[in-house]
């Protein structure tokens, strides 16, 4: 089995077709989560965040039992993801005014699915703790992980099964194949499969020409966003902020922490998919607007910010809109993915389970291929830590 691509998509499936018995080899031309999982909040959704239009979304049910999955991974299950860091146990959902019997209402529909609880007085974490009494601060049992650990999880735990490739255009498919021709230090490789999963975000529709498949078959779609950052003496904060008369949140706030340790609030949300028109300017203008405006009490202290123009690249949906699940299309023996979510990612990898049964394609339970003498990818840089980006 080859899987092109180490993203979390190519990365869950390396390690759930591993622990089936297959004999499994990824290959990545950049660095592991390079493209969107470096970037993303890390939030492992529940679903609750699908039900803020009020209506019984899709992607809320199927969401709801991936946090256990994860946990299950993180304390080292069939897909081994110990080492990976829980930036947060919950993300938090919180009301801006005339919303909160909104909320609580969204909040306990969706309860039986994911249980979230109130959070009064002190119990709110800074700064929230400090706002008016009569909003309303739910903590929800999502985790969120810092993307670059979990990425080094799977590095660690995979490492005889990854290949590093010499750029995107050393990895060629074979259209005879399923084959895949790969450069890698300085030779070319043939690597034939019982089949090949593309799992190469933004890759995958030149990787699907390559293969012969028709465009209007691979299609996928990409979702741009603007997302800010700033950087300074900010306390760890996690938390989707509820818009009136919207069924996404308005900011969906993360934090991380850079190289040098200095905290990053790291913003999305609608202001990221509202931003993608504004310059870097007015979008930094934007989020700080935003920030007073849902946090009037808080004093933000000086701050450098810089913003991420940044697209998410999923399997077409017929109306633009964010797909309810993963994508897996199956050509043959030729299976092309897209999780849609982070957090979909073991839906994402079951499904190319069955794609795999559905073409025949069944574990050998033999070695791991022999690349012992290949060089290993790395793990891609956090957005906060990337020299090419402008701080002010
Ligand atoms: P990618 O992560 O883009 O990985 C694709 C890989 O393929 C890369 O490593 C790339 O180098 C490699 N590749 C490219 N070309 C080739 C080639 N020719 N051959 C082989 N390999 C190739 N989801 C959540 O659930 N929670 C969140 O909090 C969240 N936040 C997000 C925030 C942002 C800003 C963005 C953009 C997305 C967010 N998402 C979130 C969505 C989530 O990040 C994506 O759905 C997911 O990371 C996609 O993973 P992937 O493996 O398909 O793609």
């Amino acid at each position: 089995m080859v899987i092109l691509g180490g993203g979390i998509a190519g990365l869950w499936t390396l390690a759930r077709l591993t622990a089936d018995g297959f004999s499994a080899l990824l290959v990545e031309p950049h660095a592991l989560g390079h493209g969107q999982t470096i970037a993303s909040q890390g939030i492992i959704h529940g679903g609750v965040k699908y039900t803020l239009g009020g209506e019984k979304a899709k992607a809320a049910s199927l969401l709801a039992p991936m946090p256990a999955i994860w946990r299950a991974a993180l304390a080292g299950g069939d897909v081994d993801l110990r080492g990976a860091a829980v930036l947060s146990e919950h993300q938090h959902l919180v009301s801006t005014p005339g919303l909160i019997t909104r909320l609580t209402s969204i909040v306990a529909a969706a309860a039986v699915r994911s249980p979230a609880h109130r959070l009064t007085g002190e119990n709110r974490p800074p700064p929230l703790c400090d706002g008016p009494s009569g909003a309303d601060v739910f903590a929800m049992p999502e985790q969120v992980l810092d993307a670059a650990s979990l990425l080094r999880a799977f590095r660690v735990r995979y490492e005889p099964r990854l290949l590093a490739a010499e750029g995107p255009h050393a990895v060629e498919i074979d259209p005879d194949g399923p084959a895949v021709h790969i450069s890698a230090n300085s030779r070319r490789l043939r690597v034939s499969a019982g089949a090949l999963v593309l799992a190469a975000g933004e890759g995958n529709t030149a990787l699907l020409a390559q293969a012969g498949v028709a465009q209007s078959d691979s299609a996928a779609q990409r979702r741009p966003l603007h997302m800010v950052m700033l950087r300074g003496d900010l306390p760890p904060l996690y938390a989707h902020w509820v818009a009136a008369a919207s069924d996404k949140p308005r900011l969906t706030l993360t934090t991380a922490r850079d190289r040098a340790g200095r905290a990053i609030w790291y913003l999305g949300g609608d202001l990221a998919e509202t931003g993608v028109g504004r310059s870097r300017e007015e979008q930094i203008r934007a989020a700080r607007d935003e920030l007073r405006e849902i946090m009037p009490w808080f004093e933000l202290p000086a701050a450098h910010w810089a913003t991420l123009p940044i697209d998410r690249v999923e399997g077409r949906n017929a109306n633009g809109r964010r797909p309810d699940m993963p994508t897996v299309r199956r050509f043959g023996r030729i299976i092309a993915c897209w999780p849609t979510k982070l957090a979909f990612a073991p839906a994402a990898a079951a499904e190319v389970r069955r794609a795999l049964d559905a073409a025949g394609v069944t574990p050998t339970n033999g070695p791991p291929p022999d690349v012992a003498d290949w060089s290993r990818p790395g793990v891609a840089e956090p957005p906060w830590d990337r020299e090419d980006l402008t701080w002010t």
